[in-house]
């Protein structure tokens, strides 16, 4: 069973997260605060999604602490429960590197949504693993794995980030609208907005280019979307 980690200080929302995750499947492991829900991750190195609540009544907020798992673990899927609608929250949370964010009120439906959303990518379904490297100097792609290279170093990446270069490197020089993006990492049924591509795609782009103002593999085809290379 997928083990999900939900942090959450208030207790009624986290009992009505935990009783729909478990309905649809996952084990839940609970913590209510950043501190505790550190301590459950270095006693669950399984937990495959971290469900981290951003408003939280000790030092440590819901960025903090994912901007920490983040720190040692890129392999987790990591969603933001957010209160607030503010746009600057979305994107803090993407930046500090969440794979998506819940704005609450959500309903049961939409948030494990969210969380088949995230295991799908990450490969968990039993379809075969492709296998093989896709090879694009200065990058190596390697899909069984899930890892990128450049110029032989490790470049750490989310399971969106990867997914991300993966479909570029499987359509190289062709433009790819935002929407298109958006369907193929985060499937057709994802309920979110446009912005999380851009906000990806910049975090991406820090990453792996090296000129992250003037980028060169990723580029911009202006009112569209983006291309891999020129
Ligand atoms: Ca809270």
């Amino acid at each position: 069973m997928k083990k999900v980690l939900v942090l959450e200080d208030e207790t009624n929302i986290r009992s009505f997260v935990v009783i729909n995750l478990k309905r649809a499947g996952y084990e839940t492991i609970e913590a209510g605060t950043g501190a505790e829900a550190l301590e459950q991750l270095k006693r669950n190195p399984d937990i495959r999604v971290a469900l981290l609540d951003i408003m939280l009544p000790d030092e440590m907020d819901g960025f903090e602490v994912c901007r920490r798992i983040r720190a040692s673990n890129s392999k987790i899927g990591i969603i933001m429960l957010t209160a607030r609608t503010q746009e600057m929250d979305k994107v803090t949370g993407l930046m500090t590197g969440a794979d998506d964010y819940v704005t609450k009120p959500f309903s049961p439906a939409e948030l494990t949504a969210r969380v088949d959303a995230i295991c799908r990518r990450m490969g968990d379904d039993a379809a075969p693993a492709e296998e093989g490297i896709i090879n694009n100097p200065p990058f190596l792609l390697n899909t069984r794995n899930r890892t990128l290279e450049k110029n032989g170093q490790r470049v750490k990446l989310t399971q969106v980030e990867y997914a991300i270069i993966k479909l570029f490197m499987d359509n190289p020089g062709k433009a790819l609208s935002r929407e298109q993006i958006l369907s193929s990492v985060w499937g057709e049924k994802y309920y979110g907005e446009l912005k999380i591509v851009d906000v990806n795609i910049r975090r991406l782009r820090l990453k792996i280019e090296d000129d992250p103002q003037t980028p060169a593999y990723i580029t911009t085809v202006w009112g569209y979307g983006y291309k891999w290379g020129f």
